[in-house]
């Protein structure tokens, strides 16, 4: 039969493909700084003390039911404790209508189908560049897109201006997705005065913001600090909302845990939304996986674990941070005349380089290190041991 002759493959993910030529790779220098997930100094994947030890207290747990469908309370509320704050109002006045979501994905997807179903004419504005599944989820969705200006190529920094302007030109109650905090693909996050100045004009245009936030604690290595943004949303009195994981912070990458959390002007509404986030999420997948649901709520319930948790995030960021200075010094060393400065400005898991789609090429094909060619340097793959390298074949490219 003819049903699905028409079908042609889907074009391939760009990051997939960079880990498939690595893999394929038998140099035996071969660095793989392609992947957003984090690495140890051995260039190992991680799986956190605290995961270990909530792991060690679930073991003795044989229940394998349902989660409801809005996903396990106890991991909803701590969730929105780290984005909202521990002493939030909003939390206690029950204020705040969150569903425990497959990831941040999940959690994208579902307010993006949200918004769709009751903003049914809105659109939503994306940042130029941003990660590109959100150009995905918002398409799948049916939600017309728009873009704003966000990063200024030159200064391989924030295009403030230009990115006032975007806000100031949307018509007023346009819908907004910023990145929360260590803005993937290029670190570049606005400061906390330009947030203000961002937050201030998004109340005279009354804008929705909607926060991704992939990364809380990976930027700063300070789950409070890299929150900022979304607080001084709030102290300016937004209704916003806000998509959260665990995949970088708590390393539950394959575990798919997050949440998604839209805040409400009160608790009869909160009520509502909620019950229609779970009905757009029951048609989709029933409930949310249990077992991640079960690590985050142990650790964060028990203040011994959650304090272990936090000293693993800093010692997670701060490699990274390190990592970003010896990759400029050893670029200056070599007496590379570009300025390096942008990598140690930049935030979180990766670097936008400015390296062009030939000079990464040329990193490819002479010295085996594999990236996407928008020039990004995942820098969870960088280590003591390969960063010299590293900097010798960026310097040999770009000279
Ligand atoms: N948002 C951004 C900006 C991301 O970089 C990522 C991960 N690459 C996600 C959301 C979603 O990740 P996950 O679904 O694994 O939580």
């Amino acid at each position: 039969s003819t049903w699905w002759r028409r079908v042609e493959p889907a074009p391939k993910d760009p990051i997939l493909g960079v880990t498939e030529a690595f893999l394929a790779d038998r140099h035996p220098h071969k660095v793989n700084v392609g992947v957003g997930a984090y690495r140890n100094d051995d260039g190992r994947s991680v799986v956190l003390e605290c995961v270990r030890e909530a792991e060690r207290v679930i073991s003795g747990n044989t229940n394998m039911e349902y989660l409801p469908m809005g996903g396990n309370q106890t991991f909803v509320e701590e969730t929105l404790k780290l984005a909202y704050g521990d002493e939030s109002e909003y939390i206690s006045n029950n204020k705040i209508a969150a569903v425990q979501t497959l990831s941040g994905t999940g959690a994208c997807y579902l307010f993006a189908k949200f918004q769709r179903r009751f903003q049914s004419n809105s659109r939503v504005y994306i940042p130029i560049p941003t990660w590109s599944n959100h150009h995905n989820i918002w398409r799948d969705a049916q939600v017309p897109q728009r873009s704003f200006h966000y990063y200024h190529a030159e200064s391989r920094g924030l295009d403030f201006p230009s990115l006032m302007d975007d806000i100031k030109n949307a018509p007023s109650g346009s819908f907004f997705m910023l990145h929360a905090c260590a803005h993937n693909p290029t670190g570049v996050d606005p400061s906390e005065e330009q947030w203000r100045e961002i937050s201030y004009l998004f109340k005279i245009k009354n804008h929705f913001a909607f926060f991704d936030m992939a990364y809380q604690g990976f930027a700063s290595g300070n789950t409070e600090k890299d929150a900022e943004a979304i607080r001084i949303f709030l102290k300016d009195g937004h209704l916003i909302a806000c998509a959260q994981s665990y995949a970088k912070n708590m390393g539950l990458y394959g575990q798919r845990v997050g949440c998604l959390s839209i805040l409400c002007e009160n608790e009869l509404q909160a009520l509502a939304v909620k019950s229609q986030l779970q009905q757009i999420a029951g048609s989709m997948y029933g409930n949310p996986p249990l077992h991640g649901s079960l690590i985050v709520s142990i650790i964060l319930t028990n203040p011994d674990l959650k304090k272990l948790w936090l000293k693993e995030v800093k010692g997670m960021a701060d490699r990274i941070i390190d990592m970003r200075i010896a990759l400029r010094e050893n670029l200056e060393n070599l007496g590379s005349s570009i300025s390096w400065e942008h990598i140690t400005n930049q935030i979180g898991m990766f670097c936008f380089s400015g390296m062009t789609p030939e000079q990464v090429d040329q990193l490819t094909d002479r010295y085996h290190i594999y990236m996407t060619r928008n020039g990004r340097i995942s820098m969870a793959g960088v280590t003591t041991g390969n960063v010299r390298y590293i900097a010798e074949a960026i310097h040999k490219v770009t000279r």
